[in-house]
C-alpha cells in the first residue's frame, strides 16, 4: 500500500499530498493525535503511537499488517472496498457541489442541474449506508423527529413523548 493509502485506512479523508499525518490511536481509543504516520519515501510507510503501543498491534485494529507499509504490497479486500466506497463518496460530493453550484449560475439549465442534484444525493446515500450506516440511521432518526416536530408542533410531541 502506498503511505497515502495506509493513513486512509487510518481514517484520514483527504490524505492530499503531505509526508506524515497525526491521527488518534485506534489500537489505545486515544483522546489526542498519538499516532503518526510517515511517509519514509520509496513507497515505505512508518507508524509510530506516541503512548507506546505495539506497531502490530495498531495496524491490526484496521486490518492491516507490516506488509501494508511496504511498496508491493496488496491491499487486503476489506480495505481496498473500504477505500473504493470512499473515492466514490469524495467524488459524489465534489460533483454534488457542482450541481447545486451550476443550479445558481446557470439560470437557464436549473431544471436540468436540480435534476442532477437530487440523482447525486441518491447515489450519496448509497455509498454512505455502506460506509457509515450508523451515521445515517442517526441522521434519518433525527429527520423524522424533526419533520414530526414540524407536523404536529411542539405541544403534541411533548404529549406523545411525554406518555413513554
Ligand atoms: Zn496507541
Amino acid at each position: 500500500m502506498s503511505p497515502s493509502e495506509v493513513a486512509r485506512a487510518f481514517g484520514v479523508r483527504s490524505p492530499g499530498m503531505r509526508k506524515n499525518w497525526r491521527v488518534k490511536c485506534p489500537s489505545h481509543r486515544s483522546h489526542g493525535l498519538t499516532l503518526s504516520i510517515t511517509d519514509m519515501g520509496n513507497g515505505k510507510t512508518r507508524i509510530v503511537c506516541f503512548a507506546g503501543c505495539d506497531q502490530s498491534d495498531v495496524l491490526k485494529t484496521v486490518g492491516l499488517t507490516w506488509r501494508d507499509l511496504r511498496p508491493l504490497g496488496k491491499i487486503a479486500p476489506v480495505i481496498r472496498w473500504r477505500l473504493t466506497l470512499e473515492d466514490q463518496k469524495e467524488s459524489l460530493e465534489r460533483q454534488l457541489g457542482l450541481a447545486m453550484m451550476l443550479q445558481a449560475v446557470e439560470r437557464a439549465k436549473r431544471t436540468y442541474w436540480a435534476g442532477a442534484e437530487r440523482r447525486i444525493r441518491g447515489e450519496l446515500e448509497q455509498v454512505r449506508c455502506r460506509l457509515e450506516p450508523e451515521k445515517v440511521m442517526q441522521e434519518y432518526r433525527e429527520r423524522t423527529f424533526r419533520e414530526r416536530v414540524r407536523k404536529h408542533g411542539f405541544t403534541r410531541m411533548w404529549e406523545e413523548y411525554g406518555e413513554t
